[in-house]
């Protein structure tokens, strides 16, 4: 079963998200263990100070590496990922997500203020940002990467065959959806979806997979791993795409 631990100064912020929908029965199915350390928790001074000023002076507050370090090797073991949230580290994506849900251990360090202490990088193994901006603490980031990573272990989601077609799993974007009203302000379903003929509709949704990643993420397209029928099927594409011109 993988174990998550998170270390933040603002535990009450995860009760929510954690606490519903597959997240909240992954836990109850025992697919899951997720532990919220107060880092305070961890401090030893009478005030639980986790910040102090910054040497060299500037603006803004440290987190100090004491508490950080104190709880970290209260927690880790030998099979531990110890991963510090920070807009400096490796960007998350589907393939990380992937790779962490097939850990035992994740312990999950959230910044606050200026950020932490540099020397908290000889006791983490990763650093992961999710995006280029910067957001006032790591606990947001902490329950992307939770989210990302639950719903991705065996039995948490209700249906294994939604994950298999979902953007990024095959390095594209997914196909258009679409649901009942049939026709809904005038905007019609594709009839094809209404054909009932499977292998046509499994073409068209991987062609309109393909015609969405072009146009919204071709450099996705360069990395994908496209099989012969896909570069038929972007020829296609591209083709329509002059006509329509
Ligand atoms: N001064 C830091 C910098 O310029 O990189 C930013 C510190 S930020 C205000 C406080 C904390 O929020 C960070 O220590 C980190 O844990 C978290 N954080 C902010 N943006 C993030 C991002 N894009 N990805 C992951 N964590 C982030």
């Amino acid at each position: 079963m993988l174990k998550i631990d998170i270390l933040t100064i603002f535990p009450e912020m995860f009760k929510g998200p954690f606490n519903i929908s597959i997240l909240k029965r992954a836990q109850e199915k025992g697919l899951v263990e997720i532990n919220i350390h107060n880092l305070r928790d961890y401090a030893t001074d009478k005030h639980r100070t986790v910040d102090d000023y910054p040497y060299g002076g500037g603006s803004g507050m440290v987190m100090k590496p004491e508490p950080i370090f104190r709880a970290v090797r209260n927690l880790k073991r030998d099979d531990s990922e110890v991963i510090l949230l920070s807009p400096s580290g490796d960007l998350f994506n589907q393939k990380i997500a992937e790779e962490l849900s097939k850990r035992e251990h994740l312990i999950l360090i959230c910044g606050r203020y200026e950020g932490v202490d540099e020397r908290v990088k000889f006791i983490i193994t990763r650093e992961i940002s999710i995006g280029d901006y910067v957001l006032t603490g790591g606990e947001i980031p902490a329950m992307v990467l939770v989210d990302a990573i639950v719903r991705l272990i065996p039995g948490a989601v209700g249906d294994p065959n939604s994950l298999r077609e979902e953007s990024f799993q095959w390095g594209i974007l997914e196909y258009p959806q679409y649901t009942h009203p049939r026709e809904f302000e005038g905007m019609r379903v594709p009839d094809i979806l209404l054909s009932g003929d499977h292998k046509k509709i499994r073409r068209w949704r991987r062609k309109e997979a393909l015609r969405k990643t072009l146009l919204k993420r071709p450099d996705l397209l360069e990395k994908a791993d496209l099989s012969q029928e896909d570069y038929v099927l972007l020829e296609e594409i591209k083709k329509e795409l002059r006509e329509e011109v």
